[in-house]
């Protein structure tokens, strides 16, 4: 994970299995299936609890403005309390205003190891676009906007269709 790799599809699949089979009503996955063996296995796990997937929504957004807002992240390395460099910095630069701990970006989000994510992301995970677009379920977002507007565009589009 250090190294922006991510987890084996038999690793994660087991766990979503699990998670699929104890859930009650609706529920979001966010950040799986990554991968189209993952997509493959999703829909024959919900398959066998006689449940399909009602919508997928991609957030799309331009590379370069993912790694200059993942290069403002910041985290406490003692607490793990968040911070941000631009909208919530720590009261004293580098210091952690609840413990005192060191201030700083969390390795992942370096943008060497963002660019090799977003590379991995190309490879394996942009497909799905075009396997979920194909089963009629795919909404597309513009991630570029301000966090508040992008989830206005997911609300608008997932609200009327069921909450
Ligand atoms: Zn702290």
């Amino acid at each position: 994970m250090d190294a922006g790799k991510l987890v084996p599809d038999q690793v994660i699949t087991g766990l979503v299995e699990e998670f699929l089979r104890n859930a009650k009503g609706g529920c979001l996955l966010d950040g799986f299936p990554r991968t189209l063996p993952q997509a493959r296995a999703l829909d024959q796990m919900l398959a066998k609890l006689g449940e399909k997937l009602d919508y997928v929504v991609e957030v799309r957004t331009d590379p370069e403005l993912i790694v200059s807002r993942l290069a403002q992240r910041l985290v406490c390395t003692s607490c793990g309390a968040p911070y941000h460099a631009q909208s919530k910095p720590p009261r004293q630069e580098g210091k952690c205003d609840g413990c005192g701990g060191k201030v700083e970006r969390r390795a992942d989000d370096a943008p060497e190891t963002i660019r090799r994510r977003l590379a991995e992301y190309q490879e394996k995970t942009a497909p799905l676009v075009a396997y979920y677009r194909e089963k009629g379920i795919l909404f597309t977002v513009d991630g570029n906007l301000a966090r508040a507007e992008t989830y206005q565009q997911i609300k608008s589009k997932l609200g009327d269709a069921g909450e």
